[in-house]
C-alpha cells in the first residue's frame, strides 16, 4: 500500500490528477482519504456510487469508471462529476437527454478497447470517429466531451501494456486533432491503476484510477 500524499508527489510532476477508486470500501475508510484532503473518488457500479452519494459528504467529486446502462443514467446526472465509461453513441444520448432534463452539462469520457484480451467494453476508434461526425453528435448540449479512458490488459508484460497506453494517448491525439481543435476542455486521458499508473504517467496520462494501492485488496 501506498501513503495519499507519497502518491500525489508522484502524480504532481505530471499535473495528474488522482482518482481514489473506493469500491468495495465502506465510507467510513473512504472518509480517512477525505479527512486527508482527496475529493475525487471513483465507483464503477452505479447503485454503489449512488449509495455512498447519499450518505457522504457533497463536496466530492464522484467518477463513474464502470459500465453504465442506459436505464441508470438518470439516476447520477444530477451530480455526478465525471463519467469515464461512456462506450457506445446510445448511452450518450440517454446521459444527453437525462443531463438536459436536469438543466446540466454533464462531462464525459469516451471508453476506447486498447486491451488484447476480449473486453466487452469501449469504442473501437473508427466506430467513435463515426459518432463525433454525426448531426446526431452535433445536436448535443448538455454532455461535453472531455476526453478518452482505456483500461490496458491484465498481464505482468509491462510493454505491452506501455503499448497499449500508446495507443489511448494517439487516438486520443487524433480526436483532439481532428474533432475537438482549439477546445483546451479536451485534456483527459484517464489511464492508469494500481500495477501500471508509473507507465501510464510515463505514457501521458492526465488522471490515474488508483484502488488497491491506497485502499488495500478489495474483499468481494
Ligand atoms: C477497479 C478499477 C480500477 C482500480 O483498480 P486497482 O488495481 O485497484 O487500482 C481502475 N479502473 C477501473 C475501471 C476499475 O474498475
Amino acid at each position: 500500500m501506498k501513503d495519499l500524499q507519497e502518491l500525489l508527489k508522484e502524480l504532481e510532476p505530471h499535473h495528474a490528477t488522482l482518482v481514489a477508486v473506493s469500491k468495495t470500501h465502506p465510507p467510513e475508510k473512504i472518509m480517512e482519504l477525505y479527512n486527508a484532503g482527496q475529493r475525487d473518488f471513483g465507483e464503477n457500479r452505479v447503485q454503489e456510487m449512488i449509495d455512498k452519494y447519499e450518505q457522504m459528504p457533497r463536496d466530492i467529486r464522484w467518477h463513474l469508471i464502470g459500465h453504465l446502462q442506459t436505464n441508470k443514467v438518470k439516476y447520477i446526472t444530477s451530480w455526478v462529476h465525471l463519467i469515464h465509461s461512456v462506450d457506445s453513441f446510445k448511452v450518450l444520448k440517454e446521459v444527453d437527454k437525462r443531463a438536459a432534463s436536469d438543466e446540466r452539462v454533464v462531462d464525459c469520457l469516451l471508453q476506447f478497447k486498447i486491451a488484447e484480451e476480449d473486453t466487452k467494453y469501449g469504442f473501437e476508434p473508427e466506430e467513435a470517429y463515426e459518432m463525433l461526425r454525426s448531426e446526431a453528435f452535433k445536436e448535443m448540449k448538455n454532455i461535453r466531451i472531455t476526453g478518452v479512458m482505456g483500461m490496458a490488459t491484465f498481464t505482468e508484460d509491462m510493454e505491452q501494456v506501455r503499448r497499449e497506453f500508446r495507443q489511448l494517448k494517439s487516438i486520443f491525439q487524433h480526436l483532439k486533432d481532428n474533432f475537438f481543435a482549439g477546445q483546451d476542455s479536451f485534456r483527459e486521458i484517464s489511464m492508469g491503476m494500481s500495477d501500471d499508473y508509473q507507465i501510464a504517467l510515463e505514457e501521458g496520462s492526465t488522471m490515474v484510477r488508483v484502488g488497491s494501492l491506497l485502499f488495500g485488496e478489495r474483499v468481494y
